[in-house]
């Protein structure tokens, strides 16, 4: 088969083993079913915007989500359950919400990729995620070989994480089930950025389209909605979590910082520092490694971009740098957001 780089938002990744395009659920279970019985190993592929695989490639089955189908039931209260398919693409069933007049999804306009991988990682941005609208997850048990319905209640969603991510070997995502609410007005706005673009306070709400509007314009700004025509999108998104601190863990930054260190409430005395922040002021800036073909985006700092012709060692080389700088300044270790597959940093 083709290299998976031609599957993979970063444009790179060496060749599967054997490789499955699945259209229908039963299509999804069964090589994976197949796989696990024979010892092989397994990828779920969605829209490869979260993955960085090794040159090398996947010594095993690969099993691409191609399952479309989306369902809407009116549910109590002026709330609607939409229940997707996990190979839809997932800014369409965000734009199909807005234009429906459903709020709940609007500031996750343009994000990349499926909507089954949505709850792997609690895909979120501009101050809200899919845990808030997620009602339940249908998924195929790989430990048990049962299907299930796991309530919301049940994913353990956290800040870029879920029970999904915890068990990465156990679980296909067929479907996804979110209930959103019947209303023109957006959820209220969080993040200061878009609170300005919106000419509105924080915590008000706004025009569901608008808000759309919105972060699509912020979002294309900052090379983070998908462009062939723009290398500062060729990257895996975020290549850094925000780290979460304790309070002495980010005193003890603020001391080697010398600066005040911005940060966000994260809940049970603990703060949210932007990963950005710290590179930049680690001296690695929007554009570092040029011209080397593996480089922080021009127009954002937590992007590393295969700006044409890079290796999935060079990215990692250049991750390895960055995190390894931030140790050095900081003494915080970021953490890769991205699944990396058959690669380690
Ligand atoms: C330009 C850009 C901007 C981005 N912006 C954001 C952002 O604002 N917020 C954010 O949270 N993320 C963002 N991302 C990351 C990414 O888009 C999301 O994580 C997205 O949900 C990944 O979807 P995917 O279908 O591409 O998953 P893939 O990359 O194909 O897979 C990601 C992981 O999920 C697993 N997986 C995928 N589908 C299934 C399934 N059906 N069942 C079980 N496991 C599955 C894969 O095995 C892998 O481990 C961005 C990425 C890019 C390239």
């Amino acid at each position: 088969m083709s290299s998976l780089a031609d599957y993979t938002t970063l444009g790179l990744g060496g060749p599967a083993k054997a490789f499955v395009a699945a259209t229908s659920r039963v299509g999804l279970i069964e090589p994976v079913r197949a796989a696990d019985a024979a010892g092989e190993p397994v990828l779920i592929l969605g829209g490869g915007s979260n993955l960085v695989i090794a040159d090398e490639g996947f010594p095993g089955t690969v099993v691409h989500v191609n399952t479309r189908g989306v369902g809407y039931a009116e549910a109590a209260d002026g709330e609607v359950d939409v229940s997707v398919e996990a190979g839809e693409d997932w800014d369409d069933v965000v734009a199909a919400a807005v234009a429906e007049g459903l709020a709940g999804l609007e500031c996750m306009s343009g994000i990349p990729g499926q909507v089954g991988a949505t709850p792997i990682q609690n895909v979120g941005a501009y101050g809200h995620e899919v845990a808030e609208v997620i009602h339940s997850v249908r998924v195929f048990d790989r430990r048990t070989g049962n299907k299930q319905i796991i309530p919301n209640g049940s994913c353990c969603f956290a800040y870029r994480t879920s029970y999904f991510k915890q068990h990465p070997a156990r679980y296909v995502v067929l479907a996804v089930t979110f209930r959103l609410t019947r209303d023109l007005l957006s959820m209220p706005v969080k993040y200061a950025e878009l609170a300005a673009e919106l000419g509105v306070e924080m915590g008000e709400r706004a025009g569901v389209t608008d808000v759309r509007s919105a972060v699509l314009k912020i979002r294309g700004r900052k090379g983070m909605v998908l462009n062939p025509g723009d290398p500062d999108t060729r990257s895996a998104g975020s290549f850094f979590t925000n780290p979460v601190l304790g309070a002495e863990e980010f005193a003890r930054l603020e001391a080697a910082a010398a600066v005040a260190v911005p940060r966000f409430g994260a809940g049970e005395g603990k703060v949210k520092v932007p990963a950005a922040w710290l590179i930049e002021h680690a001296g690695f800036g929007k554009g570092y490694g040029a011209p080397g073909p593996a480089r922080v985006s021009s127009k954002h700092t937590l992007a590393l971009i295969n700006a044409g012709g890079a290796t999935t060692a060079d990215v990692l080389g250049l991750a390895r740098e960055i995190r390894d700088g931030v140790r050095a300044a900081f003494g915080v270790t970021l953490e890769p957001e991205p699944t990396l597959v058959g690669a380690t940093l």
